[in-house]
């Protein structure tokens, strides 16, 4: 206001001096010097003040630009670490939730094996390689071979660890018994009271419980192999059967045997199923047997669907038979025996050639001699005439050996 109002006054004064006379009083030079001076400072000001929003303007701008983008990479950036630090947290084998049961052997060649013991009722530990499964009686000597094909760097370390075999009960952690727990016998040495799993005549043995998931696993440094051996051995023991009330509860469980550097690096893992039985040998002969029974079911089975879809296509492919068919499949199951008999056979080529043989024995079965009789006369008739007859069910067979091949795959 101050500035306008002498703006004002002065050009008003110079209009007047400029129209009239030409010479200044001092007064009025006073006047214009400040007049002027005025101006230069208003001009200084606005020119200082749109310089700088101009500046800000322009510093702001590209900032703006650039910093948005840094701002997301920074946002995706930020976030990436974290994980990476908690998987390197949880990254070794033992604070894992879910200890992975998978067996890697690892750039070591790392590998388990097992003493050859027979399934004699006398036996107090044998392994299954059919099963790969140890069945052991109770606080009895397991041994367990460590293989590895490269030494593994010193301050190496095997931990064993049991879970839970089935996906119900992996997340609780395997646990003595009450029972087993509280009682004066196994219990005398400086194995915690709660390990399942113990490593028997190794002073150098630690008994550890995870601070995240509460699992127990038991460590010892890995030895290398004597000389003239080439794998060393570690005396496990299971100190609750897997009837145990309270504790595995019958419930199965797997023993991960893992090898790790000092700093708990991975190395390789391997693992086995285990059973603390009263009767290893017997279990394991029994449990075998299941297997084998089991197997030859799903090969039976995997055959069995096949002899379906061939029966339903006969059925389809030839409908007018079926009545005259029908009476005699009815009949001839009384003649010739029904019971099905399953035959292994190497190569794809071979059993699909004794399918087909197969096929027709039992189409051969199916049809009445007339009736066969009948078709061949009508096929070669219709062979002649359009080759239609001929072809469809060729077109059937065709379909059913390629559901066969599926089935069997
Ligand atoms: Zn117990």
């Amino acid at each position: 206001m101050y500035y306008l109002a002498s703006y004002f006054n002065v050009v008003s004064s110079y209009n007047f001096v400029g129209a009239g006379n030409k010479c200044w009083s001092p007064l009025q030079s006073t006047i214009y010097l400040t007049f002027f001076l005025n101006i230069a400072l208003i001009l200084f000001i606005v020119l200082r003040k749109t310089y700088f929003s101009y500046m800000q303007f322009m510093m702001e701008a590209p900032l703006q630009v650039e910093f948005d983008p840094s701002l997301f990479e920074v946002s995706a950036t930020e976030p990436a670490p974290q994980p990476s630090i908690s998987t390197l947290d949880t990254g070794s084998p033992p604070t894992s939730t879910v200890p992975t049961t998978s067996d890697y052997p690892g750039a070591l060649g790392f590998q388990l094996r097992f003493l050859q013991s027979s399934t004699a009722k006398s036996v107090t530990c044998t392994y299954s390689p059919d099963l790969n499964k140890l069945f052991c009686q109770l606080a009895k000597t397991c041994p367990v071979q460590i293989v590895v094909d490269h030494p593994p760097p010193p301050g190496a370390v095997v931990r064993a660890l049991a879970i839970y075999k089935k996906l119900s009960d992996v997340a609780d952690v395997v646990r003595r018994c009450p029972h087993h727990q509280s009682t004066s016998e196994n219990n005398e040495g400086p194995a915690p009271r709660g390990h399942l799993v113990r490593v028997e005549g190794n002073q150098r043995s630690e008994y550890m419980e995870d601070g995240n998931t509460l699992r127990h696993s038991v460590l010892v440094p890995y030895e290398p192999p004597q000389v003239g051996s080439e794998c060393t051995t570690v005396l496990y023991n299971f100190m609750c059967n897997s009837s145990c009330m309270g504790g595995m509860n019958r419930r199965p469980i797997l023993t991960i045997i893992t090898l790790e550097t000092q700093e708990g690096q991975l190395l390789g893992r391997r693992s086995f199923e285990v059973r603390v039985c009263a009767c290893p040998g017997r279990d394991r002969k029994t449990e075998e047997i299941n297997l084998k029974k089991q197997q030859e079911t799903t090969l039976e089975t995997k055959t069995k669907p096949a002899q379906g879809i061939k029966r339903a296509m006969k059925e389809a492919s030839l409908p007018a038979p079926q009545p005259g068919a029908s009476k005699k499949t009815k009949s001839s199951p009384a003649v010739s025996d029904d019971e099905i008999y399953t035959l292994q056979i190497r190569g794809k080529e071979k059993y699909e050639m004794l399918k087909k043989f197969n096929d027709s024995l039992e189409l051969s079965e199916l049809v009445p001699v007339a009736d066969a009789d009948k078709y061949r006369q009508k096929r070669l008739t219709k062979r002649v005439a359009k080759r239609d007859f001929g072809v469809g069910p060729k077109k059937g067979k065709k379909l059913l050996v390629k559901e066969e091949k599926s089935d069997s795959d």
